[in-house]
């Protein structure tokens, strides 16, 4: 179908909302909380990982409460690519076995392999209006030797029925347009979304299945009494005998474990004004979407608008907001032919947080609180699991629901210094690129 093409707003000299907020359709309307509300489970957090676990939390019958600082999707969620990548960061299947043995790796790998399909089923089952592409993932290789690293990866997940392909240096020039990759791994169930519409979607069936969902409203103070949880936001008071953090980097502030825990990862992510049909005939022809593994990656999709939808991690190169504008251009030229100059029509802020082990996290915090930390910059998939995960995990209270065993979160030695890391290692990755 042909869509009526956006306006460009980003016009070069600012920064701007994400594409996504002009794009996605509006999620409910949804009140602040005022009073006191009784539940027995209360999250924090309206981004995949919070709305994920009301919804699944509400359809098995739960009472349960949400509250987001601003509006569903406002944190790393609605600032993201959208893309739907069912692949380890820094694993594969066999190393994640070595790491937590038979049992425990296997599971993991499963989840992370079948996210994908968990996704774009649940967004089926509930008709989810969000630009929803089931059309691949591909992470490209920029080496021969990472090429004959991903043939064994491929392998690797083929084994455990996963549709995982390698394809080769042609083969990845034909399908992304670009001539800087000899290779690549394919994940089939992979795709893209709109985050936005995807997290609002996920918020109204939230609502529909019961859950009370409640926006512009803070976590100021989260306590821990004799007879359960209570939290206070500016306008009312939430009990509840257990408590979901779903707040990402909001964690931090709720609950003092969890403290330390995660590194700032700032990215700026950028959209194009629509390609043209050249253009589109030229870069990713057959659909899907990348990121590759050098450090100062590159990532490219395209949505139903026609925008090409990439990213650059912040670092302390690029600064003030005509060179922002410069790099997102450069580096589109850099990769593909047919761009030499595109016009950046939005171009925004985002930051993910990363863990030290770059795999999903759930933390047992005790007294009846757990934390799911998994961003990573890589959790639309995985966190929409988790959630329906944590949901089953907490109707029954049986640990083999959890695909993640929960631990207690440790914190990051040296992290004010820590803190300034991603930044330092981008502005060094810059410098070779
Ligand atoms: C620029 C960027 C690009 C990315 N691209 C991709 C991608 O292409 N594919 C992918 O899989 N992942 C991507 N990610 C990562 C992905 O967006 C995250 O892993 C995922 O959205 C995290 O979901 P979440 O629910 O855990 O956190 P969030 O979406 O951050 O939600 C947390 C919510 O908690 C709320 N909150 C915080 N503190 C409080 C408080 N005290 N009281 C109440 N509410 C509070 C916040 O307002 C926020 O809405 C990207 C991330 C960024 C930043």
């Amino acid at each position: 179908m042909q869509r009526r093409p956006l306006l460009a707003v980003g016009r070069g000299n600012g920064v701007t909302q994400p594409l996504w907020t002009a794009t996605a359709a509006p999620g409910p309307a949804l009140s602040a909380l005022s009073g006191v509300v009784d539940t027995d489970i209360l999250i924090v957090g309206g981004g995949i990982a919070g709305m994920a676990t009301a919804l699944h939390l509400g359809e098995r019958g739960l009472r349960v409460a949400l509250v987001e600082a601003g509006q569903p999707g406002d944190g790393a969620t609605g600032q993201s690519g959208g893309l739907v990548a069912p692949d380890y960061i820094r694993h594969s299947p066999e190393t994640a076995r070595a790491l937590f043995g038979a049992e425990a790796g296997e599971r993991l790998t499963g989840m992370i392999g079948g996210s994908g399909r968990h996704v774009f089923d649940l967004i089926d089952r509930l008709g989810i209006a969000c630009d929803a592409r089931r059309d691949g993932f591909y992470t490209p290789a920029h080496t021969e030797a990472l090429a004959d690293n991903q043939r064994e990866y491929a392998a690797q997940w083929r084994a455990r029925g996963h549709d995982v392909a390698f394809i080769d240096g042609d083969e990845a020039r034909r399908l992304f347009g670009a001539d800087r990759y000899c290779g690549a791994l394919r994940f089939a169930e992979g795709g893209s979304l709109n985050p936005l519409a995807y997290v609002r979607g996920l918020a109204t069936a939230a609502e529909q299945a019961g859950a009370r969902l409640f926006a512009n409203s803070p976590v100021r103070a989260l306590e821990r009494r004799s007879d359960g949880w209570t939290c206070r936001t500016p306008g009312g008071t939430i009990r509840a005998a257990r408590v979901v953090l779903a707040a990402n980097g909001g964690n931090a502030a709720l609950h003092p474990a969890m403290r330390r825990t995660t590194l700032p990862l700032h990215v700026f992510q950028f959209a194009t004004a629509p390609l043209d049909p050249a253009q589109r005939e030229a870069i990713l022809p057959a659909g899907g979407g990348f990121t590759d593994k050098l450090p100062y990656l590159f990532t490219a999709r395209i949505d139903g608008h026609g925008h090409l939808v990439s990213a650059f991690p912040a670092s302390f190169m690029v600064s003030g907001n005509a060179r922002l504008y410069r790099e997102a251009r450069r580096r589109l030229a850099q990769h593909f032919a047919v761009l030499p100059a595109a016009e950046i029509a939005f171009l925004w802020r985002g930051l993910a947080r990363v863990n030290t082990s770059f795999l999903p996290e759930i933390y047992d915090l005790g007294d009846g609180a757990i934390a799911i930390q998994a961003c990573n910059g890589r959790g639309i998939a995985t966190n929409s699991v988790l959630g329906a995960e944590v949901a089953a995990f907490l109707a029954t209270g049986d640990e083999a629901a959890l695909s993640v065993q929960p631990r207690s979160p440790a914190p990051i030695r040296f992290h004010a210094a820590a803190a300034l890391l991603p930044k330092l290692l981008m502005s060094i990755a810059y410098l070779s690129n």
